[in-house]
């Protein structure tokens, strides 16, 4: 019987955004539980599209393996990881994994975006510790999020690193299952040699859609590479809202051979330099995006991303630019979703449903050129933001929102209503409305904060799409960016202009 120990603390740090993640964040439940230890891991998490589940049912079905889970927890996007939440959890993950017994191996599920606020590379700091503890000879294998900025200490430290190869992440859970295969790997035949290459350009998440070329292509061409002489090699597109010295897009390959990996890192990286050219980072103005939806005559429903306030990526949820030009736009048939204002959304549930009052809506969470939008609203509905998710990232997963609302902007000829909620929580599960008896294919328009996992449950139901540069902290046009401490001569963006100054981490 192989003894593995599975552990994951899971965060992605837009070093932009307004907030911190403080260890409550890690320890409350959201969308995702809350944090979970010792058995209660694979319970909490079971049936659920996670890499960790996906490894240990993996291990199950191989039969021989006995997992031994220590800790699993993560928070909702944000800026930096308070170091107090940082060394707690690595503190509790690194005294399980010496308390654990006799090991054969260690999967960790992490992000690879985690910045603190002592440590660049969050999880490069959590494997140099790890192997502090363990030494250099245990096998450790780790999944990353297709976001992972991955850095040198973190592939210096795993054994083997498998990357998510979908965007919207729909394969969590086989990544967990290629990661089991990297240790029956390590396991049976010994030591992998890894090779590692990073971008010189830096790639918006608006342009990192895997159905969309150029990804499409990129992540279809590994499953060609790999075989024989290659183990394994995985792509991940980076997070670039995250000024480090290693933020971008980069790859890694695994093989029996050094040469056999750096020769597949080698065609991987020129695939990449080639498809420059070919990611499409524009972005529409959300006027123009109302009134080309407003235009559209098709049948189905057009969506409006609000690209840059996605929580997902670390925004605060509650700006008011869409909503402003939904309304300045006349905008008929629209619901936009989900707008993070727990004032708001305590007010209407203490009214009764037709209610009307005057508010001040969104835009409060201090971030530059904010503003709440002013006006009165009618209350059409209201939820206790407890519901099941539905599409395919986060099917089966409980949401636990808070108070949430539908709010009928009033005073307009605009038809407009809002839907909000007491959490950050990225709008891309069409459950979301329904908790509050909104039908979104029955829309005209549906705007959703989110950059591009709606895409996984809203794209079946749109005629159109379009994506909107409306102010929020998730920066989508890279090169109106300041980085400080990205590495010199990377290029903000596809074929954009290359950053120049290193000039150390601000303040
Ligand atoms: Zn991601």
């Amino acid at each position: 019987m192989k003894r593995i120990a599975v552990a994951g603390f899971q965060h992605e740090t837009n070093t932009f955004a307004p907030t911190l993640a403080g260890y409550a964040d890690f320890e409350e439940a959201d969308a995702w539980p809350g944090l979970l230890r010792g058995g209660d891991v694979l319970r909490g998490l079971k049936g659920i599209n996670i890499p960790i589940t996906g490894f240990a049912d993996a291990a199950s079905a191989a039969g021989g393996y006995e997992i031994v889970p220590i800790l699993w927890c993560t928070a909702e996007p944000s800026s930096y990881v308070t170091s107090d939440a940082f060394e707690r959890i690595t503190g509790m993950i690194l005294e399980g994994i010496a308390g654990a017994g006799e090991l054969d191996g260690i999967y960790f599920d992490l992000h690879g975006a985690m910045v603190t606020q002592d440590h660049e590379d969050g999880e490069g700091e959590l494997l140099r510790r790890l192997r502090h503890v363990i030494g250099s000879d245990l096998p450790v294998v780790v999944s990353l999020d297709l976001h992972a900025n991955v850095t040198p200490q973190m592939v210096e430290h795993a054994s083997a690193i498998n990357i998510f190869r979908t965007y919207p992440h729909i394969d969590l859970a086989d990544t967990g299952v290629r990661a089991f295969a990297s240790m029956q790997r390590l396991l049976t035949a010994g030591t992998l040699r890894k090779a590692f290459r990073q971008s010189p350009f830096l790639v918006p998440l608006t342009a990192q859609h895997t159905g969309s070329e150029p990804c499409r292509t990129l992540y279809a061409s590994l499953e060609r590479l790999e075989g024989e002489t290659l183990f394994s090699a995985d792509i991940a597109m980076g997070f670039p809202p995250a000024d480090i010295f290693h933020s971008g897009p980069s790859l890694v390959a695994y093989a029996g051979t050094q040469g056999d990996a750096d020769s597949a890192a080698d065609t991987l990286l020129q695939s990449l330099l080639d498809a420059e050219n070919r990611f499409d980072d524009r972005l529409q103005s959300p006027e123009d995006a109302v009134a080309e939806a407003m235009a559209h005559t098709g049948p189905r429903t057009v969506v409006i991303a609000d690209a840059q306030d996605n929580p997902g990526a670390g925004a605060s949820s509650d700006t008011t630019g869409l909503l402003h030009a939904l309304i300045a736009g006349g905008a008929q048939g629209a619901v936009l979703g989900l707008l993070n204002d727990a004032e708001i959304a305590a007010k209407a549930h203490e009214m009764s449903i037709g209610a009307e009052f005057p508010a001040l809506l969104g835009g409060k969470s201090g971030q530059q050129g904010q503003v709440p939008f002013k006006g009165r609203f009618r209350v059409e509905a209201v939820g206790d933001g407890e519901f099941t998710f539905a599409g395919a990232m986060f099917g089966g997963i409980t949401a636990k929102l808070g108070a949430m609302a539908v709010l009928r902007v009033l005073d307009t000829s605009a038809d407009v209503r809002v839907v909000i909620g007491s959490t950050r929580c990225q709008c891309l599960d069409q459950a979301i409305f329904r908790h509050l008896g909104i039908e979104p294919a029955e829309q005209r328009i549906v705007a959703v904060k989110s950059s591009v996992h709606f895409r996984a449950d809203f794209e079946p139901i749109a005629d159109k799409i379009l994506v909107v540069e409306a102010p929020g902290a998730h920066p989508c046009r890279l090169d109106n960016i300041t980085y400080r401490n990205l590495r010199p001569g990377v290029r903000l963006g596809p074929g954009r202009r290359p950053h120049l100054w290193a000039g150390g981490r601000s303040a």
